[in-house]
């Protein structure tokens, strides 16, 4: 079903996309009811009075969305965009006609390659089945859910506001408009090891977001930020986290049954059925370049990555400032905005097929000698790692190994790291 629909299977999007121009957008829609209890996104909590004219949160995204057009307006040209992700916050606080202006905005300024995948992530309880038809009609045609878990009291736990009935009413509202065809894709996510987690309560939610038909997912590892209430809670020791064994447990749950369901990891936190995994993702962990927009939104269009300010006053100033001046040095054409090899290992690493680094070393510009000698260097840094089967090698890629390499995915990057910071960077530049 995925060809006949217009995806693009995995297969044949295994090179490095580096000297690619952008044809990807990301635009950060800040708003949510409240702050989740985990979050430390750059968002503007709202409330829930959206729906009410003339209301606070109704101006706040007025005179946001007045930004991000205006954003949009004075960035430079590029080629049509293959992958366009609206995401946040909770764009789907926005309604049809904003959705619209946005896409039409982007669409004017870079054009749509035909077939371009057009993701909005939506949030149980702020739309309706008929605001997800109106969100169809005007381009979209991925769906990101964000259910993290489908537990009351887990949801309550973790400063959510949707419930689960409201989820999976979601859910259920999204495949049928997948299965009729007017959807490319969908995805769902989850958050595993939040406090409280054990192995039978993780396989409920498994079971759970396999049995919404959601042909992608994506399963993040809670990360516990300092300056969030988990964070505060985490530190006083209030905050009941899964031991690491534990934790352990419940990531090869995650892996061996999503396998036995057909699904295949295809980097670290996305699990797919065939030819599902998502292009706008793939192009992240690619190298290529992308252009974002809003406020705190991070753009690499041509490798150097450039992160806009993350409150509403910073990002307006940084607007006004980017229509006075020059356009920020970051988002022009230039050879010296290049990615660094070091941050193309670390987001290549990251997916099932991994890095050929030496392709990459030489991209960076290194001699075959240089390449020959640092990368025996690296090697000895992941010995032990390649040697108990965390890391593998072949056919001069280097990939982690799943599970086991995926869940000390950071360490190994730790060690790629400790082998850069050892290098000469002049003389490797
Ligand atoms: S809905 Fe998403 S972006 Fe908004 S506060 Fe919760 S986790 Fe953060």
């Amino acid at each position: 079903m995925g060809n006949k629909n217009g995806h693009l299977c995995e297969v044949g999007i295994t090179n490095y996309e580096i000297v690619n121009p952008p044809r990807s957008a990301y635009l950060h829609i800040p708003f949510c009811h409240k702050r989740c209890f985990y979050c430390d996104f750059s968002i503007i909590p709202i409330g829930d009075s959206t729906g009410v004219a003339g209301n606070k949160g109704i101006k706040s995204i007025n005179s946001y969305l007045d930004l991000l057009h205006r954003e949009i307006s004075i960035t430079p040209n590029g080629p049509p965009l293959s992958t366009i992700y609206l995401g946040g916050g909770t764009p789907s606080l926005l309604n049809k006609d904003e959705v619209c202006d946005l896409l039409d905005h982007l669409q004017k300024k870079f054009g749509f390659q035909n077939g371009a995948e057009v993701t909005m992530e939506v949030d149980p309880a702020t739309f309706s089945e008929n605001d997800l038809k109106e969100y169809i009609k005007i381009g979209i045609n991925r769906l990101s859910m964000g259910a993290q878990s489908f537990d009351d009291r887990t949801l309550a736990s973790i400063g959510r506001k949707h419930k689960r009935d409201e989820l999976i009413e979601a859910c259920r509202w999204v495949n049928k408009l997948f299965k009729k065809g007017f959807l490319m894709s969908w995805s769902l996510d989850l958050i595993e090891n939040l406090p409280g987690s054990n192995l039978d309560q993780w396989s409920l939610e498994l079971e759970q977001a396999v049995l919404t038909e959601a042909p992608h997912l994506s399963i993040y590892d809670l990360t516990i930020e300092p300056e969030t209430v988990f964070g505060r809670k985490h530190k006083k020791g209030e905050l009941n986290i899964p031991s690491e064994s534990m934790a352990i447990s419940i990531n090869l749950k995650t892996t061996n049954f999503l396998k036995s369901k057909g699904f295949s990891r295809y980097e670290i936190s996305s699990y797919s059925l065939p030819c599902h995994a998502s292009r706008h993702n793939r192009m992240y962990w690619s190298g290529s370049g992308w252009w974002g927009f809003g406020m705190g939104a991070t753009s690499a269009p041509w490798g150097k990555r450039f992160a806009r300010p993350r409150t509403i006053m910073g990002y307006k100033k940084w607007v006004e400032e980017q229509e006075n001046k020059e356009v920020e040095p970051s988002l022009l054409e230039n050879p010296s905005n290049k990615m660094p090899l070091d941050e193309l290992l670390m987001i290549g690493l990251r997916r099932r097929e991994g890095v050929h680094i030496e392709e990459l070393a030489k991209y960076s510009g290194w001699t075959e000698e240089k390449c020959n000698l640092k990368l025996k260097l690296l090697e000895r840094y992941w010995q032990d790692c390649l040697h108990k089967g965390f890391l593998i090698q072949k056919n001069g890629r280097f990939f982690l190994s799943d599970p086991n390499g995926m869940q000390i995915s950071n360490q190994i990057l730790v060690l790629m790291f400790m082998w850069w910071d050892s290098l000469d960077l002049h003389e490797c530049s």
